[in-house]
Formats: C-alpha cells, sequence, structure tokens
C-alpha cells in the first residue's frame, strides 16, 4: 500500500467520524431544544380531524400553585392543542350567567371556528383578541379562560360589555402556525381595500424582504442540518453582513407577492376578518373601546410590552395602565420590540379602530405582547415550519413543534407571568373602558 492510499483511507475514515460525530451533536442538540414535553400528535394538514384531539387529558389545577396577586392557578387555562382550548373555552362561557357564545366557522365544513364570548354590561365595550397569529394564541386563550373565571357571579351593572374573540386564526392555531389556512399572515393583512391597493403596489423590496428571500424562505423540505447548521450558521453570517435589526426590519415589514413566503400578507381581506368585521357591526356606536390584542414571541420571555401607535395610549398609559414593564409606538418602530415596525401596514388596529363610527370615540387599541425565546430562534422556527407547510406536509406537525416552542413556552414560570399580567392588564382596560364611558356621558 503506498503512501498516497493510505492517506486517502485516513481521509474516508476521518470525514465517516465526522459525520457520526455530526449526527450525534444534531440529535443531542434536537433532543435538548425541543424537550417541552409530548409532541404533537401527527394531524393531517387536510380532511376531518376533529377526532383526532381528545379532551380527556386536560390538566388538573393545582390549588397549590395560586398566583398571589390575581388569587387564580394557572397551568389549567393552558391547553395542548385547539379544540382542547375551545372546548375548555365553551365550557367557561356556559358557567357565566347571562353570557352569550357566538360561533363563527372560518372554514366551510371543517371544524375551525372562531368563538366569541360576549357579557353584556351597561356602558363601554373592552374587546380581547387571541390567536391572530395561530401559535401565539394558547397565551392569550389561556388569559381570556383566567378572565371568565373572574368574572362569574360578578354584577354587570354599570361596566362595560366584556367581548372575547377566541382563536381569531383557528387554523394556525390548530396546527401551531403563525399564518392562517391561506399562509397569511392577519396582522398583515387587516386592511380595508383602498389601503391595501396602495400597500400591496409598493416596492416588495423596500425594507430588503427581497434581497433575503433566498435566507427566508428555502424551496424545499426542512432537515435537521437546516435547523442545527444551515440556518444558524446564515443568521450569524447575515447578521454580521446586513445587521439583526435589518434582518429583522425587512421580514416584519412583510411581502404582498409570494404566496408561499413567510409573512405574506395576502391578496385581499382575509375571511377570518371578514367575519369578525361584520360580526363586530353590533358595536358600531360604542364611545369607549379598549381592545387588547394578545401576541407572543418578542421581548424578555414571560416580559409584557405594550405596543400601540402612540397617542392617546402613549399619552395616558400611566393613568390606565400602571405596571405595563414598557410602552412602545410600533408605528414609529421605537424600542426593542417595537422596533423596525415603521414599514409594517395591515396590523389588526388599524382596520378596527375604523369600526366604531362615532367622531367622540375613545378607542385604546393595544397589542400585548409577551416575549418567549430570542428573536433568532423565532426567526428559525417560522422558516423551518413554513418550509414543511410548503414541502413537506406530512412532517409538518413535527417541524411545528419548533414553533409551538418559539411561541409558547410551557413552563411554570412563563405561565404564571402570562396570567398574571394577562389578567391585570385586561382589567385594566375593563377599568378604563368604564370611567371613560362614565366621562364622555358627563355622570
Ligand atoms: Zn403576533
Amino acid at each position: 500500500m503506498n503512501i498516497t492510499r493510505k492517506k486517502v483511507i485516513v481521509y474516508i475514515i476521518m470525514v465517516i467520524i465526522i459525520v457520526i460525530l455530526s449526527i450525534i451533536i444534531i440529535k443531542l442538540f434536537n433532543n435538548y431544544f425541543n424537550n417541552h414535553g409530548q409532541n404533537i400528535p401527527n394531524m393531517p394538514l387536510k380532511g376531518d380531524r376533529s377526532n383526532i384531539y381528545s379532551c380527556e387529558n386536560y390538566k388538573v389545577c393545582n390549588q397549590n400553585d395560586i398566583i398571589p396577586s390575581i388569587g387564580l392557578p394557572c397551568d389549567c387555562y393552558f391547553s395542548e392543542g385547539y379544540w382542547e382550548a375551545r372546548s375548555k373555552f365553551r365550557t367557561a362561557v356556559s358557567k357565566i350567567e347571562g353570557a352569550e357564545l357566538h360561533t363563527l366557522i372560518v372554514i366551510p365544513n371543517s371544524d375551525y371556528t372562531i368563538d366569541i364570548a360576549v357579557i353584556n354590561g351597561t356602558m363601554g365595550l373592552m374587546v380581547h383578541t387571541s390567536g391572530i397569529h395561530g401559535v401565539e394564541g394558547y397565551a392569550g386563550s389561556a388569559i381570556q379562560l383566567a378572565l371568565l373565571d373572574r368574572l362569574q357571579n360578578k354584577s354587570r351593572n354599570g361596566q362595560p360589555t366584556i367581548v372575547l374573540i377566541h382563536a381569531y386564526n383557528p387554523f394556525g392555531m390548530a396546527h401551531f402556525r403563525r399564518w392562517n389556512e391561506n399562509n397569511v399572515d392577519l396582522n398583515r393583512n387587516a386592511m380595508l381595500k383602498s389601503d391595501g391597493d396602495i400597500i400591496r403596489s409598493r416596492d416588495p423590496n423596500i425594507a430588503g424582504y427581497m434581497d433575503l428571500t433566498n435566507a427566508f424562505n428555502p424551496s424545499r423540505k426542512p432537515s435537521l442540518y437546516d435547523a442545527y447548521i444551515r440556518l444558524p450558521l446564515s443568521m450569524i453570517y447575515h447578521s454580521i453582513i446586513n445587521g439583526s435589526d435589518n434582518i429583522k426590519h425587512a421580514m416584519v415589514a412583510a411581502q404582498y407577492v409570494d404566496p408561499k413566503g413567510i409573512f405574506y400578507g395576502g391578496d385581499r381581506l382575509e375571511k377570518s376578518h371578514v367575519l369578525i368585521w361584520n360580526w363586530m357591526d353590533r358595536f358600531a356606536n360604542k364611545q369607549a373601546v379598549s381592545w387588547i390584542d394578545v401576541h407572543t414571541g418578542l421581548g424578555n420571555s414571560g416580559e409584557d410590552t405594550l405596543l400601540c401607535d402612540g397617542g392617546d395610549v402613549m399619552k395616558t398609559h400611566t393613568r390606565w395602565y400602571p405596571g405595563v414593564p414598557k410602552v412602545q409606538n410600533e408605528t414609529k418602530g421605537e424600542g426593542d420590540v417595537g422596533g423596525g415596525y415603521e414599514l409594517t401596514r395591515g396590523f389588526n388596529r388599524e382596520l378596527f379602530t375604523q369600526k366604531f363610527r362615532n367622531k367622540n370615540a375613545k378607542i385604546h387599541h393595544m397589542t400585548q405582547e409577551f416575549g418567549t425565546l430570542s428573536g433568532h430562534m423565532v426567526a428559525r422556527a417560522l422558516i423551518l415550519e413554513n418550509q414543511a407547510y410548503n414541502y413537506a406536509p406530512n412532517e409538518q406537525a413535527y417541524w411545528a413543534t419548533f414553533t409551538r416552542d418559539a411561541f409558547y413556552v410551557r413552563t411554570p414560570e412563563w405561565k404564571q407571568s402570562i396570567i398574571d399580567r394577562g389578567v391585570i392588564f385586561a382589567e385594566q382596560a375593563i377599568e378604563r373602558s368604564r370611567i371613560t364611558s362614565k366621562e364622555l356621558n358627563g355622570s
């Protein structure tokens, strides 16, 4: 055996060892990062799946884990799947005397519904929405269940009407994806036609999305190599070349040209918005409106940021919402959480502040955004899940565990701060609506 041949054999053995070691490291990483409990049942993306989720495994409240500031337990308000959450929501509404339950079917001949609780009061309006970004709905759903518990046996006389909108994007929530059944980001899609026409005709690369589309939208099925080597390296590379803030800016500004891409804003107003827009007609004359839209994914883990469009919320938040850790104007792209949003349009807020006809109406439409993991982990999960959704639908349930864990941190501490801050903020918004209504009526 000559020396060159020996060298070749040594190289081959080294390569084999490196490959085996890489596979072991990737598997270890994968087990480490996906350790939040059970996996998602393998639900087909099409066809009837209403029987796949059993509601038998509801967690039982552990009364020893009472959250002192609100006197409620936390874990039992959280669900492991959309149908479990919806079933709990409907049960909780049925326990409140006089409460109405409205169900809107989002996808015909399917079991994806938006459920709405109406607890009628005599003045003002407080609206609370969960799950516009699908997978983010588990936090908002839990807050709504806790609120319903707090509202039991309470008189509504002199109180605002409370409307809890559960699972605004039920398909996304059921399949642990941020986007809806048409791959549309509902919080980039909430625009009346005239506004939409302007935004859709703007340069799709206005914030640099198209320059990065190959990194955001690989057109093939995802792999563990993507998850643990290619994507992290790609993010490090682009962060150095472009800067992390610019990547966020490019991503969240969204795009209206690639229906398979992440952050796609759609080409028309989506069904969820149309249904809620029409349904809300009954409240269009309300004057003192507080609206909270719950999201997760940005900020320090478990900490909430109040995002708004400046204006009266910015001026008066110390009066109405004491204790909110951070208040940021996202329409100006201010702050660590609201930064990068200055070119983003189609927020739910933009559409629904136009719903209330009265010129004197005082509306606070606010996003309560809870932090989860780092921005890189969140972006990585979104890219991988979207690859699977488009190019390997049979594997989507597996890759959806990445988005679930990036937007829904299933630790006791995180859940506790969601319930704690979620309930306190919602009750402040109810109180603000009550007092503002009184002031407007001069009583
Ligand atoms: Zn969101």
